[in-house]
């Protein structure tokens, strides 16, 4: 009889809920992880409004925090039992992109088997879990490449300090570091959703004097003062453009990170800018963008923009749990609530109306 394990699957447009699924078999390069903790991220909200389209039956998630079951007979240096994350994007890194510093946009593994891979190039194809595989929303997952993916957890550190690592902290802090920030630099940050608040500790990290934080909502701004804002904006009650222009003399933000994707934010990352400044954007577009002339001075501004999805790996990994384990930046305050796997229903209710202050919901299958 074939082993069963619960997962949250896609069944159809509004209907993420639990199935039974066979517990996946092991392949050389794999590694079957049994997950303690996961979340629940954005993303998965559009996946759950039919907003993204994936599979019907596709077990989602993205964000594994769990225990070594059984290693795949090509991996080695590791241990069954061995707690590890993996980061929420997947590559194998042996192809083209990957070598040419693009490993999230690595999709060589989809070329079938026996032909050239050729280059590997395919926007955002790193990205596996709960995506193109069956995801960690259940009680395992099998980990592809495991070898270059699999990240052990230092010792000391909860699952809940970690839970931040696979996606958002490595997305977050990617924002700044595509920000080109610099000692003694003015940086604003858009939307202190989970993602822009964690781009807004990686702004303060990387040497930001100034971090500006930008959200709708006080209690987020509340949040984006611990985590290393100076100033906060609530573009409900001021003009955020003229307002960042006061706080830099009328010279403008050396950077702004998008981390919304909607036109307006765009738009004002830009307008934020000084001449020369870096656009560093994190967020998922869901329509056409314009640029107004105005806003990127005709395309002479010298205004750089950087677009980013989620690095991930084991070496990336183990960098962002270094940072977590020297006591930098504290996650664990963006896990406000904590369900199990068997509500998950629930748990996307509460996240997807963003009810009760949630930030990020930690998802436990036991
Ligand atoms: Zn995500």
């Amino acid at each position: 009889m074939t082993a069963m394990m619960k997962a949250a699957v896609f069944v159809e447009k509004g209907r993420i809920e639990l199935a039974d699924k066979p517990i996946p078999g092991v392949g050389p390069n794999d590694a079957l992880v049994r997950i303690t903790t996961t979340t629940i991220c954005g993303t998965d909200v559009h996946i759950l409004k039919g907003e993204y389209p994936v599979a019907k039956g596709l077990t989602v998630g993205h964000e594994p925090v769990g225990v070594i079951e059984k290693l795949g007979s090509a991996v080695q240096g590791y241990q069954e039992g061995q707690r590890v994350i993996a980061g929420a994007i997947c590559p194998n890194f042996n192809s083209y992109a990957a070598q040419d510093g693009y490993p999230s946009q690595d999709g060589s593994y989809l070329v079938p088997r026996g032909l050239c891979g050729c280059h590997g190039y395919k926007a955002t194809a790193g990205w596996r879990f709960g995506n193109l595989i069956d995801g960690t929303q259940a009680e395992y997952v099998l980990v592809p490449d495991a070898q270059a993916n699999l990240a052990p957890i230092p010792d000391g550190l909860t699952d809940e300090q970690v839970l931040m690592c696979p996606d958002i902290m490595s997305t977050g802090f990617k924002g700044a570091e595509n920000a080109n920030i610099r000692l003694g630099d003015t940086v604003v940050v858009f939307a202190q959703g989970p993602i822009g608040l964690c781009a807004t500790a990686g702004a303060r990290l990387m040497g930001a004097t100034m971090v500006i934080a930008v959200d709708g909502n006080d209690h987020r701004l509340g949040i984006s003062k611990v985590m290393g804002a100076d100033v906060t904006l609530n573009f409900r009650n001021c003009d955020v453009v003229s307002e960042v222009m006061k706080l830099t003399g009328g010279r403008g933000a050396d950077s702004a990170i998008e981390a919304l994707g909607t036109q307006a934010t765009f738009e004002q990352a830009l307008r934020v800018l000084k001449p020369g400044g870096t656009l560093s954007s994190l967020g998922v577009y869901s329509s056409d963008l314009t640029i107004p002339l105005s806003a990127f001075a005709a395309g002479l501004g010298d205004h750089r923009i950087n677009t980013a999805l989620c690095p991930g790996g084991k070496e990336r990994m183990r960098r962002l749990m270094n940072v977590v384990a020297s006591n930098r930046v504290d996650l664990g305050v963006l896990v406000t609530h904590t369900y199990k796997l068997d509500d998950i229903v629930a748990a996307y209710e509460l996240f997807a109306n963003q009810r009760d202050g949630v930030l990020k919901v930690a998802i436990k299958p036991n």
